[in-house]
């Protein structure tokens, strides 16, 4: 079997057009804070491609690019000055943060409302709960995906190798609330190919190039490869999922490409976040 890609770019060229769309008719423009700590270069790419989006359709951009050696309590009090910014509709923070400031504390004090990410504790019950007011952006674009291509996640078994606070975990609920019987998997499971040959459906998020080789995937499985690692190369570098893609393409119905795959998908969540937390219906 030779898999159908499961792209990403044509989903979230959809969804951006129809959030431009819905903005141009709204009377409320929304606005998007994004707070940088450091000069992680990952990070510049994904919060520039964000700031882009954001003019692209029409959505107000705020970028605030801190020193690495920024103190907690400045972030924090940044993050509280936005909360009150009326303006302000989403707040993200880029992670990684460097070393002196808690993640967890700044996740608790950005205000639920301004939750652009979906990471409050609050907003995390609600999804636990089966009632979001925002998704998490990275699974809601892999779920979003699979619908794009018209692939159906009920009854079917789920496997989400994976279990960070960012994907894994919240990848997992959203698969149980379309109905998939999941699973998950993480560094300390045993026999991981068995697990994975059972999976109808096999996510991976785990941040290791190739990770997941042909003979750990079930013929005719669907598989979302959530990973993105950069390999240096000469002249710069390039990016690889955690599947082995050439000889996995050959067992699986239907895989994602890297890049182009649930990457293309995270910012269009993102800015999808932003317009519920304006009070700006979705199209
Ligand atoms: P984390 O490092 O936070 O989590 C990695 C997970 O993989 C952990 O749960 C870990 O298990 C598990 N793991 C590590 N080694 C193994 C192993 N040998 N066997 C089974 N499980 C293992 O990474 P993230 O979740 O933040 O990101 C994962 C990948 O997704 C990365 O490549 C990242 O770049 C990418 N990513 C892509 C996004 C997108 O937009 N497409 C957005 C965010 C991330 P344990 O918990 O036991 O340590």
């Amino acid at each position: 079997m030779t898999a159908k890609i499961l792209d990403g770019k044509a989903p979230a060229a959809r969804i951006f057009d129809g959030i431009r769309k819905a903005v141009e008719v709204s009377p409320v423009r929304p606005g998007l804070a994004v707070i940088q700590v450091g000069v992680d270069p990952a990070s510049s790419v994904y919060v520039n491609m964000k700031e882009r989006r954001c003019v692209e359709c029409g959505i107000l951009s705020r970028v605030y690019r801190l020193p690495q050696e920024t103190t907690q309590a400045e972030l924090l009090d940044l993050i509280r000055q936005l909360n009150g910014d009326s303006a302000i509709h989403g707040i993200l923070v880029q992670s990684p943060l460097p070393g002196q400031i808690d993640e967890h504390a700044v996740i608790d004090v950005i205000s639920p409302d301004k939750d652009a990410d979906c990471f409050h504790p609050y907003n995390v019950g609600r999804l636990v709960s089966g009632n979001p007011s925002v998704l998490p952006c990275t699974p809601a674009g892999a779920m979003q995906m699979l619908k794009y291509h018209g692939i159906s996640a009920a009854g079917r078994r789920a496997l989400v190798v994976g279990r960070s606070n960012i994907v894994g975990k919240p990848l997992g609920l959203l698969l149980l609330a379309a109905n998939a019987t999941v699973g998950w998997a993480h560094s300390q499971t045993r026999d991981l190919g068995a697990l994975c040959r059972e999976a109808d459906l096999l996510f991976v998020a785990v941040g290791k190039p190739g990770f997941v080789t042909a003979d750990m995937v079930r013929e005719g499985a669907v598989v979302v490869d959530v990973g993105i690692n950069r390999i240096a190369q000469a002249d710069g570098y390039t990016l690889v999922g955690d599947v082995d893609y050439q000889a996995v393409a050959e067992k699986a119905s239907w895989i994602t490409p890297v890049p182009g795959g649930v990457g293309a998908m995270t910012i269009a969540m993102l800015l999808e976040n932003c317009l519920r937390l304006a009070g700006i219906r979705l199209p």
